[in-house]
């Protein structure tokens, strides 16, 4: 698929943030548990007037259509779930994903059990999204409370990190683990929170009137 390069920035695998979601290994909960996923291709508009979450399009390899990343956004109940990809709406193929190095280890292990059952997960996955996208989706900026984001995000990894993980590794719980637990998790979760919405959200106008003084 060939895309407008003079309208848009193409970010693959190749790209800082992309290989971000390749390697961190704590991204594998979010692909695994919440089946949040991130396309193999982004499309970013050339348009410093709009935020990234407003420039960000994906395209579909099946059907060349290219999406407005806002069609999978928590507003559409469509963030989450995505475990076999990005269901496009257009021609009903997957648009395919990256995979987090950790999660396709963990997916390569579990191959012999899941085999079992994988197909008929793929065929009601399915279903669920054409559900899902059969309903009308909203294709504007979703309100992004940070301080919510970033605690509900903290508090996952908190329940994740410090009350699952620990039933496998065999050191049990301990109070001040916990407490500690709690507070790191508050932290990381509202930094998540803000860095996103700064990332995501907003407007980019500074960089632009930037690149008009190095041009003057
Ligand atoms: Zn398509």
């Amino acid at each position: 698929m060939n895309f407008d390069t003079t309208k848009f920035k193409v970010w693959t695998w190749k790209h800082p943030l992309m290989l971000h979601w390749i390697l961190n290994p704590g991204l594998a909960i979010n692909e695994l548990f919440l089946g949040q996923r991130v396309p193999k291709v982004s499309l970013i508009e050339k348009n410093n007037n709009k935020s990234l979450a407003e420039k960000s399009f994906i395209p579909c390899p099946h059907c060349n259509t290219i999406h407005s990343g806002f069609k999978w956004t928590p507003q559409n109940k469509t963030a989450f779930g995505n475990w076999f990809g990005l269901y496009c709406d257009n021609c009903g193929g997957i648009i395919p994903c990256l995979r987090n190095l950790t999660s396709a280890v963990l997916l390569i292990v579990t191959f012999p059990l899941r085999i079992w059952f994988v197909k008929s997960w793929k065929k009601k996955w399915l279903e669920t999204q054409k559900q899902k996208f059969s309903k009308p989706l909203k294709l504007t900026t979703p309100e992004y409370n940070w301080v919510t984001q970033g605690l509900s995000f903290g508090f996952f990894m908190f329940v994740f990190m410090e009350l699952i993980f620990p039933l496998f590794d065999g050191e049990g719980y301990k109070p001040m683990k916990l407490i500690i637990g709690v507070v790191i998790w508050t932290l990381a979760g509202l930094l998540f929170g803000y860095v996103m919405k700064k990332l995501m959200f907003n407007q980019q106008r500074k960089n632009s009137q930037d690149k008009t003084q190095q041009a003057t």
